[in-house]
């Protein structure tokens, strides 16, 4: 690359969102030099997200970053929808049979310490302005606050992870197709002197008017703080006008059908709902995750969720591919993520439809089938797992086990969990009850409790092998494959 750069780092992030930080840390983790560049000199103090799924708080737990958050919020159960139906989460399999109700600037902050700890160095207050690449590396061009300086940073792969009008994205010259779907919502904290039962998040719709709630754990001697999600079809006002507190106090009411005694309303912001998403994950060395890849309605609490997943699957693969693996370990992150962030896309969009209904007939079908759908068993567990992220897998390549690309997390081992060995970087090998130890360098191990096979785990939690232990050119193979370190060097005792 010709222009010269001030600092040559091997990965620049872009935006300290959640997707960010979780990529920054996992980099930083596995020893590579990373600069997080975020356009705010200090954190983003509003809240959009509440709602923290089971699969995410699995990835937080290999973090270490779980148990503090947990010990401060709200768990959960499940969430009313609509004709008291319910998504039960107590069944999930996943050891957090609940979601996590807590403000994001909760979990951004986790990120962030977590990001710092490993060595990441996150530069507030630069905003990104420039992006050049060729085969070789990538140019990043960023601004300081309130300055017309520039600086230039040289890596060999960037993350734009700077959200719903991703900087990145526009530099690359990426489309974002989707569209509209719901405007003039209002998100607010809310304290209620009468705050539904249950501890469940619920919704409350007429035809024309939804309220959303999801409690904290925060209890004052007069009420309770809950986030409210309100909406009212009509009142639609540009996104910009200013929401005040009878606004709020009124669609709670006429939506929930009671008086739930509002006491005070702390912090309130108006937004649209948009769905849209990229064409393509990968752009040569760049890649586009969270928020900058992927937008959708807020129903179902799926974006911070999908971001740090998105960042989980895509940061050992530009380390490993640093570290000599096939550059087709890359095209993987596309290749898993996008669907996944597709499937989303449809399922928060079918929820913000279905709450938003308005036909008297369609109103009554759904009340009729959907509650019936979710007593069933099997239906439960499977909306519940998909909301969750428990039932979210990888595909599996032909003619490779079943068990390839679903998550090793529920594996019972003699000693511990795979979340505590995953606090280190790297592939786990998880072999059969009573076989040995099979000694392969760089190689965390473990001993299933269970009858199951023998498996190899990815640095992000997913199966990417399963078989007999005693078939060491097959768990090699795959091995050196995502690693790049040939066999002989991986698997020699
Ligand atoms: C009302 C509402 C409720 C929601 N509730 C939930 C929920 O319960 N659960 C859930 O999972 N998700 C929820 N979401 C979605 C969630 O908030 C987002 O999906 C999530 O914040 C995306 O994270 P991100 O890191 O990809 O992007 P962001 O959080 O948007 O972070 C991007 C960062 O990039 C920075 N940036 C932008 N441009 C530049 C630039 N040029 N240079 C440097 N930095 C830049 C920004 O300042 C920002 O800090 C909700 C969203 C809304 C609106």
């Amino acid at each position: 690359m010709t222009t010269p750069a001030d600092i040559d780092v091997d990965v620049v992030i872009v935006g300290a969102g959640p997707t960010g930080l979780t990529a920054a840390g996992d980099l930083a983790r596995a020893g590579r030099s990373v600069v997080v560049l975020e356009r705010w000199p200090t954190p983003n103090p509003s809240s959009r997200a509440f709602a923290t799924m089971a699969r995410t708080l699995e990835l937080l737990d290999a973090r270490g970053l779980a148990d503090d958050l947990l010990a401060q919020a709200h768990r959960a159960p499940g969430v009313t929808i609509f004709a008291g139906a319910q998504i039960d989460l107590t069944h999930l399999d996943s050891p957090y049979q609940f979601v996590m109700v807590t403000p994001q600037t909760n979990v951004d902050q986790a990120l962030a310490g977590y990001a710092a700890a490993q060595g990441a160095d996150i530069q507030r207050g630069f905003e990104v302005i420039g992006l050049q690449q060729d085969a070789d590396d990538v140019l990043v061009i960023a601004r300081p606050h309130g300055e017309y300086r520039q600086i230039k940073w040289r890596a060999s792969y960037v993350i734009g992870g700077d959200g719903a009008h991703s900087a990145v994205r526009t530099l690359l010259g990426v489309d974002f197709p989707g569209r509209k779907i719901l405007s003039s919502v209002v998100l607010a904290d809310v304290k209620l002197a009468h705050g539904p039962d249950g501890g469940g998040l619920s919704l409350g719709s007429t035809r024309n008017e939804f309220a959303f709630l999801a409690p904290y754990d925060r209890h004052d001697p007069d009420g309770s703080w809950y986030r409210a999600m309100v909406w009212d079809r009509n009142h639609q006002v540009s996104d910009h006008a200013a929401v005040d507190r009878d606004e709020v106090a009124a669609v709670l009411t006429r939506a929930r059908g009671t008086d739930l005694g509002l006491l005070e309303v702390g912090w309130m912001s108006r937004f649209q709902c948009e769905e849209r998403q990229v064409a393509q994950y990968r752009h040569g060395r760049v890649f586009l995750a969270g928020d900058a890849a992927h937008v959708h309605s807020p129903m179902g609490g799926q974006g911070m969720n999908t971001g740090i997943q998105d960042a989980a699957n895509l940061a050992w693969k530009i380390d490993a591919v640093l570290a000599g693996a096939d550059d087709a370990a890359l095209d993987s992150y596309h290749d898993e993520r996008h669907p996944i962030g597709k499937r989303v896309l449809r399922q928060s969009g079918l929820m913000a439809r279905g709450i938003t209904l308005r036909p008297r007939f369609a109103r009554g079908v759904r009340n009729m089938v959907v509650p019936r759908l979710l007593r069933i068993p099997r239906a439960r567990d499977a909306i519940a797992g998909s909301f969750a992220g428990t039932t979210l897998r990888y595909a599996p390549c032909k003619g490779k086990s079943t068990l390839v690309g679903t998550r090793a997390t529920q594996i019972p081992l003699t000693q511990g969990r795979i979340t505590l060995l995953q606090r280190q970087t790297g592939f786990v090998f998880i072999r059969e009850r009573g076989a040995p130890p099979v000694d392969a360098l760089d190689l965390l191990e473990a001993e299933r409790a269970d009858d199951g096979p023998a498996v190899l785990v990815r640095p992000d939690g997913y199966i990417a092998w399963a078989g007999e232990s005693a078939d060491r050119p097959g768990w090699c193979g795959v091995l050196a494959w995502w690693t790049g370190r040939p066999a002989r060097h991986s698997c020699a005792v």
